[in-house]
């Protein structure tokens, strides 16, 4: 039997442990003892870790925060990097979510695509690798974390445990063919107090939902003189809305919604209310904050005014979201998600608009930064991917560059390779989440030849 068929023959015994799985409704929950991610989330990676021991293989569980199972010898250990914690089922499902129904060669159900589906089939990958009797080098090691989801705590407490470092690997958590650049990501939060004079007196803003989106709502609440009211609700600018209001006016800006790592296809509200609020007569601090925000940030998307514009080839120029804007009467918070491209560091950009911030009198209130994550289109792994993945699909795939970040950025020398397929509707996180069997087997398949390849 060929590795191809050795896979295909583990069909039944694969589909049936994906199902059992599935039933157990692993979304995080309250920690308890051994389950830092609460007793769901546990038992879910007791179950994978059961099924790789039936199997024959060696495991681990490392205090409940990740588990492997491994085979093979060798100095040198390659990995697939999957998680079994999932996301609420939420509503509209027309199936059981916590069921795993098979119906039409498709089984549904939370997790079929992202990430169970794939970390189960890793498991009987493996096992056909070894009957397949074929010679490896390196240590074969498949990592169920149990975090991804909400933090990627996971594999941080792994790391933090001297867990080991694959050579190389791959995680079946986002799209073929490969993604081998993922932007940086800075969220940061500034925030600045102060003291307003003059006769235009702001009362609150409230702008954005999350550091990630780009805003397609903000509004202003500003106290004036009923005559300053009167005139400033006669201004008229292209998606804004000036109401009189019994304190003053109202300020609205109307934007178009986006993901913060692609801010260029929405219209940033926040931006827009703030170039507005430029051209109303505030005076003293509040007109320079203003000011300050509405030139350095405006509708920008790249963070040229802000001077920390950068570009490469590979992933092209920095993205800047401005996601988020609150104030009142005494002070503002505003959040800032934006992401370097990838081979590019934290130093090129970040330093350059705290100091800008910071000399406009704000403070840096919290930060937080994920580095970017790029291993080159001639490295071996790449090359390995792209190969195996040629085998199966006869497609030349082109590895690809993206502003999100995937599980891959959790551990060293890993990158997203898979499950879903170019052209696939993306079902993660929706309801009615289903992987189509003969995919599924498909992703084995691939999952067997990448694991030989990386570890022959
Ligand atoms: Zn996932």
């Amino acid at each position: 039997m060929t590795l191809n068929e050795r896979v295909l023959a583990m069909k039944d015994d694969l589909l049936a442990c994906l199902q059992e799985n599935l039933r157990i409704p692993s979304v995080e929950d309250t920690p308890a003892e051994g389950a830092p991610y609460g007793i769901a989330c546990r038992e879910s990676l007791d179950h994978a870790l059961k099924a790789a021991e039936k199997l024959g293989f060696r495991t681990e569980n490392v205090d409940g925060h990740v588990g492997w199972c491994e085979y093979g010898e060798g100095e040198e250990m390659i990995a697939v990097l999957g998680h079994l914690d999932v996301v609420p089922a939420g509503d509209g499902w027309s199936f059981d979510p916590w069921g795993g129904e098979i119906r039409d060669d498709r089984i549904f159900g939370r997790g079929t695509m992202d990430d169970k589906g794939p970390s189960i089939a890793a498991i009987f990958a493996l096992a056909a690798l070894r009957d397949s009797g074929l010679k490896l080098q390196r240590r074969v090691r498949v990592l169920f974390g149990c975090n991804e989801e909400t933090g990627a705590r996971d594999l941080k407490y792994y790391l933090a445990n001297g867990g080991e470092i694959p050579v190389m690997g791959f995680t079946p958590d986002a799209e073929y063919p490969v993604i081998n650049g993922e932007k940086g990501i800075i969220n940061v939060t500034y925030s600045r107090s102060y003291q307003q004079t003059g006769e235009l007196k702001l009362l609150s803003i409230q702008g954005g939902t999350a550091a990630n989106v780009t805003p397609a709502y903000a509004k202003a609440k500003i106290s004036c003189s009923p005559d300053l009211a009167q005139r400033i609700a006669k201004l008229y600018a292209p998606s804004m809305k000036f109401s009189l209001r019994d304190y003053g006016v109202q300020v609205e800006a109307f934007g178009v919604s986006a993901h913060g790592s692609t801010p260029w296809q929405g219209e940033n509200a926040i931006g827009r209310l703030m170039l507005a609020l430029d051209n109303l007569p505030f005076e003293g601090e509040m007109q320079q904050i203003i000011h300050f925000l509405a030139e350095k940030l405006g509708m920008e998307t790249t963070g040229k005014s802000a001077g920390i514009y950068l570009h490469d080839d590979v992933s092209g120029d920095l993205s800047l979201n401005w996601g988020t804007l609150n104030a009142d009467e005494e002070k503002l918070s505003m959040v800032i998600n934006y992401r370097y491209p990838v081979t590019k560091e934290y130093g090129d950009c970040a330093p350059a608009l705290d100091a800008l911030f910071a000399e406009a009198g704000f403070e840096k209130a919290a930060e937080a930064h994920k580095a970017k994550l790029y291993i080159p289109a001639d490295s071996d792994l790449v090359k390995i991917l792209l190969k195996v993945y040629k085998e199966h699909t006869g497609i030349d795939g082109k590895p690809v560059s993206i502003g999100g970040g995937t599980y891959a950025k959790s551990l060293p020398n890993i990158l997203a390779f898979g499950p879903i397929f170019p052209g696939d509707e993306v079902r993660e996180h929706k309801p009615d989440e289903f992987i189509e069997i003969p995919k599924l087997m498909k992703n084995a398949q691939i999952i067997a030849s990448a694991m030989y390849e990386m570890a022959k």
